[in-house]
């Protein structure tokens, strides 16, 4: 799923780029209401500031509605006009900033999945996942993922046949709370992840280890 988000303010691009990429969406980003246009056919949903650099998020709206694609608009808080406005136009919800990224999240899959796009099954091996709902089923029993083993899961299955290794992986899975996650801690929740995942935990066939380098997912 790719998310265009459409907004000037560079760090709040960083910051939804970030979290979003955590969470397992592609993004593209705009800063100008053409711009963000331009992206449309590549989108499944648009997250769109009302006032760009140049232009405003209602203009993308227009379009991104022309192409039936799902829009949540993010308005300052308080800016009632411009809500009701957005709304009338066909978007499909809206966050009043400054917002929580786990809340944007949910609306945001929430949209998806109103609209048909959310797609959310991911077939590793003979494991099935659901990244919505954090839960892994194989051999017709569920286990439920755990905050930190979703989000290192989805850095997984983001990354999918790349090799990745330890730092790279710490650096993902740093909470955006800012809880640090140290060497042991990655350790211990890759074993937890390859028992809830793997036919075999000892001989891991999902998550492999390449010796010296890190682990692949393919
Ligand atoms: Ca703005």
């Amino acid at each position: 799923m790719t998310i265009l988000i459409a907004e000037d303010e560079k760090s709040i691009v960083r910051g939804l780029e970030a979290y979003l990429r955590q969470e397992g969406f592609e993004t593209l980003t705009a800063e100008t209401e053409e711009g963000a246009i331009e992206l449309l056919p590549g989108a499944d949903l648009a997250l769109l500031d009302i006032s760009l650099e140049e232009g405003s998020g209602f203009g993308v709206c227009r379009q991104a509605k022309r192409r039936g694609l799902p829009v949540i608009f993010l308005t300052a808080s308080g800016d009632e006009s411009s809500v009701v406005r957005g709304l009338d136009m066909g978007a499909d919800d809206y966050v009043a900033k400054p917002f929580r990224p786990r809340e944007l999240i949910s609306r945001i899959r929430s949209v998806l999945r109103r609209s048909g796009r959310g797609q959310t099954l991911v077939q590793l091996g003979d494991a099935a996942v659901d990244t919505e709902r954090g839960t892994v089923t194989r051999d017709g029993r569920e286990e439920v993922l755990s905050a930190l083993e979703k989000r290192l899961l989805m850095v997984f299955i983001n990354n999918r046949g790349r090799l990745l290794g330890r730092d790279r992986l710490l650096e993902e899975i740093w909470d955006a709370g800012g809880d640090f996650v140290n060497d042991n801690t990655l350790t211990v929740y890759i074993k937890r992840l390859r028992n809830k995942l793997e036919r075999d935990p000892q001989n891991p066939e999902i998550i492999r280890t390449v010796r010296g380098s890190g682990y692949l997912v393919d």
